[in-house]
């Protein structure tokens, strides 16, 4: 053990810092919390990540979480050393991260109107149990482990359910999650009784089964694997670490999310902050979170939408209070986040904080799609051969609207994350028996 990783308060006027034994998601202030290293890792581990692509036999050379892990080394082994990794490192035999790089897609491109040079699109559906939350999930169950819990707890829209689910019956540990009833995608679903999780259906949405899988895993001893947990933001660091690494490091211009509970962009943020603070690289891209018109408390309050100020993190004092007035407007209305792509029906996205550091320093945008173009955006993705769910398409049709609103210049080099594989299978028939939508092929008779 090295001991140089510590709990740190996200609030530059914090000095709360706490050991990486710690299992409270929050501050005692309930601030969030980052995983902090002392160390500074040295950029000839470039060399030594390209060279585990060839695994050697280690399965932690061939996952793509963690084939990174000294930039993530919260365990504190000695990661060279195949014992102390099979003796610490959760992973489903190399699986998370291995399939998933990014890829040219030709009628994406043209659809969005750029380059097809200048558009990489990086689908990481192709995780073991179908979506990104498996680069997070490993390294919080491993925190899960490491602290030796015995039970992992989620609310979940349906991916973390599957993910969590997945890892905890290979771990042999328990898994309760808490959804909200009859608002996730029976493919979603599906997984979570698969894997043999206790699924507890809420009476509401996301944001209701949230607040009650948080009070369940206090009162109850579990360990919480949403976003919240900063073990999770850790292992999704390698999402951009894989697109930097297969670019050669050579930053691109634009990273782009769908945008729910918003940890994707708070471990983009994290990552980038890391890597440039490191001297690992240069130029900083820009991240662009793409709400649904039916879920866009980032891209409302971001945007100057409610009572016209621009919320921003301020250097660490963002206004807390225009979140609560703006929340207690949504429920004040009656307001309830809708979109058919429910991996981002999401109201009170529980990293937006996080998420406005990641904007802040990367001079981040945010902006709204709708239902109809996420379709869209879904569909032209499967006419490359690729497969990807409904909140993803909200990528591809959020590039094309930043670049005709001329945000993202035609010349920028872009890198999509399509976050799942589709698990709605109803999406896609429905979609192309209707002659009406763009790039349907209806079925003849
Ligand atoms: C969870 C999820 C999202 C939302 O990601 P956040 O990190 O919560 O913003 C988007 N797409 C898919 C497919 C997901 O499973």
């Amino acid at each position: 053990m090295q001991g140089d990783a510590y709990l740190k308060s996200i609030f530059p006027d914090s000095d709360l810092e706490y050991s990486i034994e710690n299992t409270d998601v929050l501050s005692e202030k309930g601030h969030m919390l980052d995983v902090k290293y002392k160390n500074r890792p040295s950029d000839k581990l470039k060399e030594v990540f390209s060279q585990r692509r060839n695994p050697q036999g280690s399965i932690f050379n061939e996952s793509g979480v963690w084939r990174f892990r000294e930039l993530l080394n919260f365990c504190q082994i000695d990661t060279e050393n195949l014992e102390e990794c099979s003796k610490y490192l959760v992973s489903l035999d190399g699986a998370e991260g291995r399939q998933s790089k990014p890829y040219h897609m030709s009628k994406a491109a043209e659809f969005i109107g750029i380059s097809n040079d200048n558009l990489w699109l990086q689908p990481e559906g192709y995780n073991p149990s179908g979506s990104f939350k498996d680069n997070g999930m490993t390294t919080a169950v491993t925190h899960a482990k490491m602290v030796g819990a015995t039970k992992i707890v989620c609310a979940s829209t349906g991916n973390t359910s599957a993910s969590a689910g997945m890892f905890a019956a290979n771990e042999g540990i328990n898994c309760d999650v808490y959804i909200p009833a009859g608002q996730i995608a029976p493919g979603k679903l599906s997984q979570a009784y698969q894997f043999g999780a206790q699924i507890v259906e809420v009476d509401g949405n996301f944001d209701d089964a949230l607040k009650q899988s948080l009070d369940d895993a206090k009162n109850h001893n579990g360990y919480t694997v949403n976003s919240v947990n900063p073990f999770r933001i850790e292992g999704q660091k390698t999402i951009p670490f894989r697109a930097l690494e297969y670019l050669e490091w050579e930053v691109p211009d634009w990273i782009v999310y769908p945008g729910g509970a918003l940890g994707n962009t708070s471990s983009c943020g994290k990552a980038l902050m890391e890597l440039y603070e490191w001297g690992w690289i240069k130029k900083i891209p820009r991240i662009a979170v793409i709400n649904s018109e039916g879920a866009s408390t980032l891209s409302d309050l971001y945007n100057g939408k409610f009572e016209g100020e621009e919320l921003r993190w301020n250097k660490g004092k963002p206004n807390a209070e225009l979140i609560t007035r703006y929340y207690d407007h949504l429920d004040n209305q009656g307001i309830r986040p809708k979109t058919k792509a429910t991996a981002i029906q999401i109201g009170r996205p529980a990293n937006i904080f996080k998420a406005l550091r990641a904007l802040e320093f990367t001079n981040g945008v945010s902006t709204t799609v709708s239902d109809s173009e996420m379709l869209d955006g879904m569909s032209v993705v499967g006419l490359n051969g690729f497969d990807c769910e409904m909140a993803s398409g909200a990528s591809v049709v959020g590039i094309k609207k930043l670049i005709n609103e001329g945000i993202i210049k035609k010349d920028d080099v872009v890198v999509g994350i399509l976050t799942g594989r589709q698990k709605d299978a109803m999406l896609p028939v429905d979609y192309h028996q209707n002659p009406q939508n763009r790039f349907a092929i209806p079925p003849k008779n």
